[in-house]
């Protein structure tokens, strides 16, 4: 578990889960940013690989074991809170985020957009790369887009920025 403590928004970011470095080569690998102790666990029935947990009650934080965890994308839509991402480091010059996504329009692979931080804040120029938007996702599409790789844990949403095709 590891803290990012915002001195401007006085805000505690909890990620819950993290892989060790070998684990973060071998493929895309979830994050879970889930601070708050709610009574809350569709993440744990989302994953067909069963790596998620909510060991004791209800209301504790989820764990994932990474041996389990394949990056599939499948828990991103299902958590209410927004909370879980996935991170690809295998490219070798840049890293694949995927992220969940409520808006609309959607935007579609090759788009541009910037990078935002957890606070809004402009970090990147990105390129969408994947778009799943499946009925069963239930109106929550999952993007994923390139960003540098000192920012994997910087950058969680997106805003669009060039849009040839605006739908
Ligand atoms: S990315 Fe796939 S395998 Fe990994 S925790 Fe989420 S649902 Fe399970
Ligand atoms: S579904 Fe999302 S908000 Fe609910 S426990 Fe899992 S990660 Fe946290």
């Amino acid at each position: 578990m590891s803290l990012d403590v915002s001195p401007f928004m006085y805000t505690i970011i909890i990620v819950n889960t993290e892989p060790d470095a070998q684990r973060r080569q071998e493929g895309p690998y979830v994050v879970i940013e889930c601070p708050e102790k709610i009574p809350c666990d569709p993440c744990v029935g989302a994953c067909p690989q069963g790596a998620i947990s909510i060991p004791g009650s209800l209301i504790e934080l989820p764990q994932v074991d990474y041996e389990k965890c394949t990056g599939c994308l499948m828990c991103i839509p299902r958590c209410p809170g927004l909370a879980i991402f996935v991170i690809d480091e295998t490219p070798e010059d840049h890293a694949i985020i995927y992220i969940p996504y409520e808006f609309i329009p959607l935007p579609k692979k090759g788009d541009k957009a910037k990078g935002l931080d957890r606070h809004g804040k402009e970090r990147c120029d990105v390129v969408i790369t994947k778009v799943i938007a499946a009925k069963k996702f239930d109106h929550c599409a999952v993007i994923g887009f390139m960003a540098p790789k000192n920012l994997i844990n910087d950058v969680r949403f997106l805003k669009l920025t060039a849009n040839p095709d605006p739908r």
